[in-house]
């Protein structure tokens, strides 16, 4: 098996910080690596291989997107995000997973000027963050 997201979720390369916050049958939510990614980065990866919405089949299309408005609103309770942006391109591997970023209500910065700053938060952060949002989710 040589896709990484394939080999991450048999537990073969870093696990994400806190662990996976979400997990069904079709898709699973964690936190980007925080040395890379603003506090409140979730990743959306589908459990099954495939590229993009193209290849998804019709299970995993209809659980898409409640997952989303209840990843949406305990990013929106949890850190305030103002905006939560969602960025898919499937580059760094080709299995599908969506990027969750969060705009903070006081950040300045807006859209691909935000999306391509250099970015990081504290590993114990997003492990803090990630165990609120799993119990956000837990009850959604
Ligand atoms: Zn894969």
């Amino acid at each position: 098996m040589d896709c990484f997201l394939c080999r991450k979720h048999a537990g073969e390369t870093a696990q994400p910080p806190g662990g996976y916050i979400y997990e069904d049958e079709y898709w699973l939510v964690c936190h980007a690596p925080a040395e890379k990614s603003l506090l409140g980065t979730l990743i959306i990866e589908s459990r099954r291989h495939f590229l993009d919405f193209a290849d998804a089949e019709e299970d995993e299309l209809v659980r898409y997107g409640p997952l989303l408005k209840n990843v949406y609103r305990a990013l929106k309770s949890l850190i305030g995000a103002a905006r939560v942006y969602q960025v898919v391109f499937v580059e760094g591997a080709p299995h599908f997973h969506a990027w969750l970023v969060p705009r903070a209500s006081e950040e300045t910065a807006r859209g691909v000027s935000l999306l391509t700053r250099d970015a990081a938060c504290s590993q114990a952060e997003a492990e803090k963050l990630a165990d609120a949002l799993r119990s956000a989710l837990a009850t959604t």
